[in-house]
């Protein structure tokens, strides 16, 4: 074992209080959730109660001022506990901080203390149906009228889509600048010619509102503009980070617990008058997932103290979120495999665990886009 040490004894503490909440509040609801294709808009506001969203915010909005390795503790119970639905990681960990960082006096107080309540659930709207690696393509337009901005143009693929108050839309506010053209505009979910389209019919993560967005002629005063205009594709490069090791710690969370529950598996099933674990080849499976996992961990642990400290760069995040989400999906996999049929079955959390993964190489920018950036960072000059 290689103990790990990013957490402190709080953070342990912290994560039994999760884990509970997770046990009594969610575990027992979310096969119901997936059906509904939602969770319970209410389990919002339990967890702001409880402190579990956005762990980071200023206090003086009833935050807790925690360092983001809370948020990883909140990240890694969701995952270990297989409820893919919460789309508190967006939440917490991508769109709030964006008002955090890049917001106006007024608007962080207006969206920052509902949003750690809870009242108010956040998204961020990037993906259109003809682009979503190449972001520079989008056509999503927002056109200065006065002191208005007016919106046109539609999104999908929006996780937390259904249940949103708030989105924070990346708009061309010049079509002629390219990137120096994007900016974020902030969309309340109730501004007229905003609608809120299907609630998408995903192969995994089920209970998740995963959503297409519409707007036409959406009125938004200037004053809902994050940051400056024709910044926002510099927002968004300074904020991807996070996003990506987001994904990749969760996904060594994730794998983890796959990989337990198929060693508790492995024990019990007999095949040819023995348990598979008396097997060489299962043995010889778990040993290299273990391997591979236990190192992917202490990378991902020292990727969490960098970003602490504020230095966690692009390159280091983009290796982060390619490494955790290609193993997960190779960890899951085999897990299936060594199940055999019952691996197949979707009320093994296994099954479950196979399609929910799959996303996680998608999602927050590709495994291919993560090795371009890579890729580009080793031959620049
Ligand atoms: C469940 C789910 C939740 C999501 N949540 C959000 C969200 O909250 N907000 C949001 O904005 N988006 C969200 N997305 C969208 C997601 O970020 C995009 O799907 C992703 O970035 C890929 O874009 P695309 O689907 O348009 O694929 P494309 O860009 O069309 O890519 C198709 C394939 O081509 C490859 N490719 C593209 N360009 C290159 C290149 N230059 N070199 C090599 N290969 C390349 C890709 O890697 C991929 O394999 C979500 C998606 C899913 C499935």
């Amino acid at each position: 074992m290689i103990p790990r040490t990013v957490y402190d004894e709080e953070h342990e503490m912290f994560r039994d209080s999760v884990r509970r909440f997770l046990e009594s509040e969610v575990v027992p609801f979310h096969a119901q959730w997936e059906k509904d294709g939602q969770v319970d808009r209410e389990l919002w506001r339990k967890a702001g109660e409880q402190g579990y969203l956005v762990p980071q915010a200023p206090e003086s909005y009833g935050g807790a001022e925690a360092d983001f390795r809370y948020n990883a503790v909140i990240d890694e119970e969701v995952s270990r506990s297989g409820c893919t639905g919460l789309g508190w990681g967006v939440h917490s960990d991508i769109v709030v901080p964006y008002l955090m960082r890049y917001g106006s006096a007024e608007q962080k107080d207006k969206y920052i203390a509902p949003c750690v309540r809870g009242d108010i659930v956040t998204a961020i709207a990037m993906t259109e149906p003809g682009t979503g690696s190449d972001l520079q393509g989008i056509r999503t337009s927002a056109v200065a009228d006065g002191d208005e901005y007016v919106i046109n143009g539609s999104k999908t693929f929006i996780t937390n889509g259904q249940h949103a108050d708030l989105v924070v839309v990346v708009c061309k506010t010049d079509p002629d600048a390219g990137a120096a053209g994007t900016s974020l505009i902030l969309v309340e979910a109730d501004r007229a010619g905003f609608e809120k389209g299907r609630n998408l019919d995903k192969v995994g993560m089920k209970a998740q509102d995963t959503s297409e967005l519409f707007f036409s002629d959406v009125r938004v005063p200037k004053e809902n503009l994050l940051g400056e205009e024709g910044k926002g594709f510099v927002y968004l490069m300074q904020e991807l980070p996070q996003e990506r090791l987001s994904i990749g710690i969760m996904a060594m969370a994730a794998s983890r617990v796959c990989l337990d529950q198929t060693i508790e598996y492995v024990k019990e099933r007999k095949a040819f008058g023995k348990p598979l674990a008396a097997l060489q080849n299962t043995q010889f499976k778990l040993a290299e997932l273990d391997t591979e996992l236990t190192s992917a961990q202490v990378f991902m642990d020292r990727c969490l103290e960098l970003l602490v400290q504020g230095d966690l760069d692009t390159v280091t995040a983009s290796k982060a979120k390619l490494l955790g989400s290609e193993l997960q999906c190779r960890i899951v996999d085999e897990c299936v495999q060594l199940h055999g049929g019952y691996g197949y079955m979707w009320e093994y959390p296994v099954a479950r665990a196979f399609a929910d993964s799959r996303v996680q190489r998608i999602y927050g920018g590709t495994s291919e886009v993560m090795k371009l950036i890579i890729g580009r960072s080793l031959i620049a000059d």
